[in-house]
């Protein structure tokens, strides 16, 4: 059997590699170049890879195409192989045809790393045999091909979620759904939502289902679906059964009548958005009969992840948080509701089509400075200018630093949380908030 993987990022290299050990004929070929550590792991198996290009005897006649997430289903290529009879899947679901462990998969729009991070940390504590995987660092594939484990925290984005047929989650947690990556999928936001949901597609009713009940998106996606999996909302503003919810200052996890509450103020992850995700992580881990005393150490000694939020220093009384990764309004609503104090806000970048207007009343009650850090700002100061009293450009991060530390004063936060992309000044939000962070231990 021929099998040919298209794109060798982390995901298909992981998929060769899995093929291989599966006893397929592997071909891999990438439209780009393709990063020098994938190419010694090809080239150490044996596996035929081709790149900048995907040439005729490259392609060959595969029966399988495991296709990388960035490639849409559309293009002629994928098209021709279809008609040629192969069959086109992905990666997701490559590996989870081949192993016999279970599966917990977390999407949403937002919260997805910090959440499958979480949940990982509860169940390695518990002593579960789990890999975590998908979106977040190694594939899936790459994990199954090299020794296969009892469960496996998978985090999946809708580009997954496209091209899978039997994928079929023990646990699917959906965090929330609001419009992001709609150049992908037509300007059509229900199509979006269709492909978070095909997460549930297979499900029967062995399996669970964690959704967050607060999400409009959610409540009205659940209605018109024939959802088999077990239901476990959970929510902020009102209690729910066989879920979690907030209850005055604690989280209260009750499912099958066994009920186990925990302070908000014990949770390592501060902030509404980080309380919902904590909830969610519970559900899952008590679906796993995980002890409470476990779940409530795991969730309160958590390392956040970088760039989520992420305290940096405190310098002169300012304090600077690093929250690059926040790349849509959504997630920097959060960061702004989360924060008690006067706000420096660092915000620019490239704009997906934001709309800011859910921003304007947390920056007229919280935020004191705004400073831009994009290439172009036209639209971030015409939106915001009439909100504040100071809003000044920077182009670079050592520059937007610099002009924090001078509008800030003792007991004010200086917070980086784009609400937009990264890549018309930096590589990349990871390159954005270590040159952040750099600055600040500079000043
Ligand atoms: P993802 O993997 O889905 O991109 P991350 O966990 O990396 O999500 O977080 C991305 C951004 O969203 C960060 O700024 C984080 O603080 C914020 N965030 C985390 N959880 C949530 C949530 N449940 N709702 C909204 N924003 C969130």
């Amino acid at each position: 059997m021929d099998l040919l993987v298209l794109g060798a990022g982390e995901s298909g290299v992981g998929a060769a590699l899995l093929g291989v050990k599966l006893g397929y004929q592997v071909r891999v070929s990438d439209r780009g170049k393709v990063k020098e550590k994938y190419k010694d792991v090809l080239n150490k198996t044996g596996i035929f890879w081709e790149e900048n290009g995907h040439s005729k005897s490259g392609i060959g006649q595969p029966d399988l195409v495991v296709k990388s997430p960035g490639i849409p289903g559309h293009i002629p290529l994928i098209k021709d192989l279809m008609a040629g009879g192969a069959e086109v899947i992905s990666e997701v679901e490559f590996a989870s045809r081949h192993t016999d462990g279970k599966i917990v998969a977390i999407t949403g729009t937002n919260g997805k790393t910090t959440t499958t991070s979480l949940i990982y940390h509860i169940f390695e504590k518990a002593g579960l045999d789990v890999a975590v995987v998908g979106n977040i660092g190694q594939s899936f594939a790459g994990a199954v091909a090299e020794r296969d484990r009892d469960v496996y925290v998978v985090e999946v984005s809708s580009f997954q979620l496209d091209d899978i047929v039997h994928f079929k989650p023990y646990i699917a947690i959906l965090l929330n759904i609001t419009p992001d990556h709609l150049d992908r999928y037509e300007g059509e936001f229900d199509n979006y939502i269709d492909a978070k949901y095909r997460m549930t597609m297979n499900q029967d009713g062995e399996d669970h289902f964690i959704f967050w009940d607060d999400d409009p998106v959610i409540r009205k996606g659940n209605e018109s679906r024939d959802i088999k999996a077990q239901f476990h909302p959970y929510s902020l503003n009102h209690p729910v059964r066989e879920g979690a919810f907030l209850e005055e200052e604690n989280i209260v996890v009750n499912l099958t009548n066994k009920p186990f509450e925990m302070s908000i103020h014990e949770l390592a992850l501060q902030g509404k958005h980080n309380t919902s995700n904590s909830m969610a992580a519970s559900v899952a881990a008590r679906i796993f009969e995980i002890r409470k005393e476990i779940v409530r150490e795991s969730l309160s000694d958590f390392q956040n992840v970088e760039h989520r939020l992420e305290f940096v220093a405190t310098i002169h009384g300012i304090k600077f948080i690093n929250d690059s990764k926040a790349t849509n309004v959504n997630s920097t609503w959060y960061a702004l509701e989360s924060i008690a104090e006067p706000i420096v806000w660092i915000v620019g970048g490239v704009d997906k089509g934001n709309d800011y207007s859910m921003l304007e009343p947390l920056v007229r009650e919280k935020v004191k400075a705004i400073i831009c850090l994009g290439k172009d700002n036209k639209k971030v100061i015409d939106f915001f200018s009439p909100m504040v009293e100071v809003i000044e450009e920077a182009s670079t991060a050592d520059e937007a630093v610099n002009l924090g530390y001078r509008f800030g004063t003792k007991g004010d936060v200086v917070l980086l949380s784009p609400a937009c992309a990264s890549f018309d000044l930096f590589e990349n939000y990871e390159q954005r908030g270590h040159q952040f962070k750099r600055a600040i231990r500079a000043l």
